[in-house]
């Protein structure tokens, strides 16, 4: 037997307000067309709902169980049939464009006229370290649905008239009356044949046969900005698929760095490595590095450095949106030969009579 007092997470004295309260923020949740919507708990928790909201079912739950109320074929099953004509008298007083206002656009201020809107693209762009760090501007072909040139997105030919849409009679949107077992209610859909407008092209766009939109071939300049990491996404708004009379989807392009051999990342900071002899690391000595922008650096090794030392190179680094670059992170490795002439061994044992 179902609980439908816990599936709306309620006590059983819920208030008809609490029973409403708990029922429209699951139904959100859990809505189908939503991400980690679950179309078998939206049914379960409008069926709850459908019950514990009619005071007369209400009743007659408390005192006998679910068994009553509970869908054909395990909940989802086509078998399940609600009774309309007893249903609307438990449903009257509730408010529907209360309940479903962001649901099906009750209520919002587009009511009516919903915005057809274009697809998203999403494309990956591979970069080089060097490129990530300082931002580059990379340049790339899409075949997308864009407005039509000729007829700017109208879908009359130039220097034609429109007309009043006889699908809708011009009012843009379409009635159509749906059946659930919350009862049926009208939802209002944007107009197929003339796209919400209300008006369709008495000559169509030679161009793009009045459908106000065409495949085109785009290059599109995608600035990257610096300091950009690996599996970043970056957003262009609008520069995705149009849709005749309605909104530009957007652009997601994805960034991929290739890592590098000579640098590492952290944060700001670019990390390196480099390595010198026993005698640099004890005498110290002046090292050449190749920078991140692709030019020579001279670095002092401090005389007495020891292995795994770090040396902070100011600014050296990845920029930072705010200005300023991080540093740059050289990791100094002494080396020791593996081989020894017998003149180096004979000086390496006067160096230890010396205890170095
Ligand atoms: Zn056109
Ligand atoms: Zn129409």
């Amino acid at each position: 037997m179902k609980d439908y007092y816990q599936i709306l997470g309620i006590p059983r004295n819920a208030s008809q307000e609490e029973v409403k309260k708990a029922y429209r923020k699951l139904a959100h949740q859990f809505h189908p067309d939503k991400t980690g919507g679950s179309e078998e708990k939206f049914k379960e928790v409008n069926e709850a709902y459908q019950v514990l909201s009619s005071e007369q079912k209400r009743a007659q739950y408390d005192r006998f169980g679910s068994a009553g109320f509970e869908q054909a074929g395990g909940g989802n099953g086509p078998g399940f049939e609600w009774d309309f004509s007893n249903f609307a008298q438990g449903f009257e007083g509730v408010d529907l464009g209360d309940i479903f206002g962001d649901m099906f656009g009750f209520g919002s201020p587009g009511y009516g006229r919903q915005a057809v809107r274009g697809r998203d693209i999403a494309i990956d762009i591979e970069l080089q370290f060097s490129e990530a760090a300082f931002g580059v501007n990379r340049t790339v072909l899409l075949r997308k649905t864009a407005l039509c040139a000729a007829c700017s997105g109208g879908g009359e030919e130039p220097g034609t008239k429109s007309k009043t849409c006889t699908h809708c009679n011009g009012s843009g949107s379409v009635h159509e009356t749906r059946r659930s077992f919350l009862g049926s209610f009208t939802k209002l859909h944007v107009c197929s044949t003339c796209r919400g407008t209300g008006r369709v092209p008495e000559t169509p766009c030679r161009a793009c046969r009045g459908a106000g939109v065409r495949q085109v071939s785009e290059e599109i300049t995608i600035s990257i900005p610096a300091g950009v990491n690996d599996g970043e996404m970056i957003k262009l708004v609008g520069k995705g698929e149009a849709a005749a009379g309605g909104i530009t989807g957007d652009l997601y392009v994805k960034i991929h760095v290739t890592p590098s051999k000579i640098f590492g990342r952290s944060g700001f900071d670019v990390t390196t490595i480099l390595e010198i002899s026993v005698t640099d690391g004890l005498l110290g000595a002046e090292k050449q590095l190749e920078t991140l922008e692709g030019g020579a650096l001279r670095v002092q090794i401090p005389a007495g450095t020891a292995s795994g030392s770090i040396l902070r190179i100011r600014g050296k680094g990845i920029p930072r949106s705010r200005g300023g670059r991080g540093d740059l992170l050289i990791t100094v490795l002494v080396k020791p030969p593996r081989k020894f002439s017998k003149k180096a061994k004979e000086l390496l044992e006067e160096l230890k009579k010396e205890g170095i």
